[in-house]
């Protein structure tokens, strides 16, 4: 069994967790964080996070932690975390410091929404070459997997979506609202949990008429729920609401598939997606209707359409994803505390052959590795890692040297890939 711990904004989530059984004993207890404990320095909050993380954790165990954060993967440093430590920027060597209070456990630290995107890949979505899954809620952000890998960038990062720059329209006429990093127009100033309660202020002093007839109105329970309780009943001016907070998702997701027709599938999920159920994936769809990719939307319009997936918090759960990443690193005899971005390691998938173009092994095991600075992304090379180490179904482990010769060999083969 491996120890799986979710650090959450406001909660702290473990489990127990294996391949076979799942999840099993799940518990939970409030994250320390600057509003619970307003009078403590940073530092302290993190000590007292990392000690509370630790007590959990049984003697000699292997544990995969999921944080939700902006992280570098390539050595689990957290950059930042605005829920727990306020505007604080300095960052925190969070794998070290775990080390440091409990040696004699084996670590594994992965941002969140990478633990999601490994539970969803592994399960309905395991035969498709490259899986992005997006995070829509109190942040926005995405990560791809691609036929096994992902890749990271410089900083160790991969998909911070929510801070690139978006535009919006309300009511006839553009907006422009600032992001919780401070600067203005990006795409989580309207479309996270919290750009769409300021989004709807703007739609609110605009249009006060329709805003006072409206379902809208309603200040008799939390703003979300009025929001998407008149989403289903139809009303027009929550409807005019969601369009205009899916415009600035439709946009960055049409730039992606544009960009790369590997994208077999683009998997969101998160509080704001999911709470609207198939309308927010109907609202996505009518803007990649409305403008749509050049000459695909014409000739092949399903195409779009059959790659937009909202999944429930269950189909991408982070403790699920940080136990599958934990395994994979441990049960490839990477070091103790290795994380997905420095080395190369396998978990079985079975049948988790990949579709056309990709790796074509019978079972082909699904590579999760991780994305050195040095490893080519080409298609090319993933295609190659994935059938250099794709072997029968089941629990598969690779050296880290079989897979990089795999990756070499692919990059050498596939050429432009
Ligand atoms: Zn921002």
């Amino acid at each position: 069994m491996t120890t799986v711990v979710d650090v959450g904004g406001t909660h702290l989530r473990w489990a127990s967790w294996s391949a076979g059984g799942g999840l099993r004993d799940r518990r939970s207890r409030p994250a320390p964080s600057f509003r619970s404990h307003p009078s403590l320095p940073v530092t302290e909050l993190r000590r007292l996070l990392v000690e509370t993380i630790c007590a959990e954790v049984p003697h000699g165990a292997v544990a995969g932690v999921s944080f939700g954060a902006a992280m570098n993967q390539h050595n689990a440093t957290v950059y930042a975390s605005a829920p727990l430590w306020g505007a604080h920027d300095e960052p925190f060597d969070l794998l070290g410091a775990l080390r440091s209070v409990r040696s004699d456990v084996d670590w594994h630290v992965v941002n969140d929404v990478t633990a999601a995107l490994l539970h969803v890949a592994s399960t309905r979505f395991a035969t498709d070459r490259k899986v992005l899954l997006a995070t829509i809620s109190t942040g926005i952000a995405c990560r791809t997997l691609d036929r096994g890998r992902i890749p990271l960038d410089a900083s160790g990062l991969q998909g911070e979506i929510g801070h690139l720059p978006a535009v919006a329209h309300l009511a006839g006429a553009p907006v422009v609202l600032h992001c919780d990093c401070g600067e203005p127009g990006h795409l989580a100033a309207y479309s996270s949990g919290r750009g769409i309660a300021r989004m709807a202020d703007v739609l609110r002093q605009r249009r006060p008429q329709e805003w006072a007839a409206s379902a809208l109105a309603d200040t008799g329970a939390a703003f979300e729920r009025v929001f998407t309780a008149a989403v289903e009943a139809g009303d027009a001016l929550a409807a005019e609401l969601l369009a205009a907070v899916t415009a600035p998702v439709a946009d960055v997701l049409r730039t992606a598939l544009c960009l790369d027709p590997d994208l077999d599938r683009i998997v969101l999920t998160g509080g704001v997606a999911t709470s609207f159920g198939g309308r927010y994936r109907e609202a996505l769809l009518a803007h990649l209707e409305r403008t749509g990719l050049y000459l695909t939307s014409r000739y092949t319009p399903e195409w779009v359409a059959d790659r937009i997936v909202v999944v429930g918090p269950g189909e991408a759960d982070c403790l699920v994803g940080a136990g599958i990443a934990a395994s994979a690193a441990a049960g490839a005899g990477a070091s103790a505390g290795a994380v997905l971005g420095t080395r190369a390691v396998a978990v079985g998938t079975a049948g988790a052959g990949a579709s056309a173009g990709a790796a074509t092994a019978a079972g082909a095991a699904t590579v999760l590795s991780t994305g050195t600075a040095s490893v080519s992304t080409g298609a090319g090379a993933a295609a190659g890692a994935a059938a250099g180490v794709g072997t029968a179904a089941g629990v598969v482990t690779a050296g880290a040297g079989a897979v990089e010769a795999a990756v070499g060999a692919g990059a050498a083969g596939g050429g432009a890939g």
